[in-house]
């Protein structure tokens, strides 16, 4: 399942993410804008827990989030979200995956793991911005539930039919928030019309 936020707030920061010619220092702001305003409503169901808090004026009855949340970029553009997220929810821990595709098989290949200890019973994120062919997401998902997660959701910037069918196919249980669905994958696996690499728009290491 996947949610498309399609909020003028969140629109508007897209078109601005998206044109060619906006450099690293914008894109990265704007990146991390737009994955708090997705993360807000992934976030909306989760459990909250009721506190009694004394204002200056009476008592009043007030909720707390109750959930033990993990955030998982995948390396190395969902690093580029990372922020957005912990200054929504600062209490979150954070957990990194690092694949990289075997040319030969065509296969993500892990090259480092780190998650946090005891994530059963929480709630994993994981976030990269282009959710294309899926098969970082959907290798991710396998690891985390490996290690125990069971409720886990995905945030990316862009999407497409295709990475929303793998992450559909291989895990539908998880449920993706994205700002776009944009048409399909070109002959690279790029994102069209998408934004580009979003690693190196990123981090300025774009060649081009
Ligand atoms: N990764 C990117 O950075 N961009 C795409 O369009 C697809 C994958």
């Amino acid at each position: 399942m996947a949610t498309l936020i399609e909020h003028p707030c969140v629109q508007h920061k897209l078109a601005i993410v998206r044109d060619a010619g906006t450099g690293h220092k914008r894109f990265r702001e704007l990146s991390k804008e737009i994955t708090q305003f997705i993360c807000y409503e992934a976030l909306k169901h989760i459990k909250t827990r009721e506190v009694m808090i004394e204002t200056p004026v009476a008592t009043a009855k007030c909720h707390m989030i109750d959930t033990d949340l993990v955030v998982i970029p995948i390396l190395r553009a969902g690093v580029g979200m990372l922020d957005g997220i912990l200054e929504l929810v600062p209490t979150a821990r954070v957990g990194f995956v690092g694949l990289y595709r075997d040319e030969e098989t065509k296969q993500p290949v892990t090259y480092y793991e780190r998650f946090p200890p005891q994530i059963k019973g929480g709630t994993c994120i994981v976030i990269d911005p282009m959710l294309a062919t899926g098969g970082s997401t959907v290798a991710a998902v396998d690891l985390l539930k490996e290690s125990g997660a069971e409720n886990i959701v995905v945030i990316c910037i862009v999407t497409c039919p295709e990475g929303i069918e793998a992450v559909e196919t291989a895990h539908p249980d998880v449920r993706i928030y994205a700002a776009a669905i944009d048409e399909r994958l070109n002959e690279k696996k790029y994102i069209v019309p998408g934004l580009g690499d979003a690693g190196d728009r990123l981090f300025g290491t774009s060649h081009m």
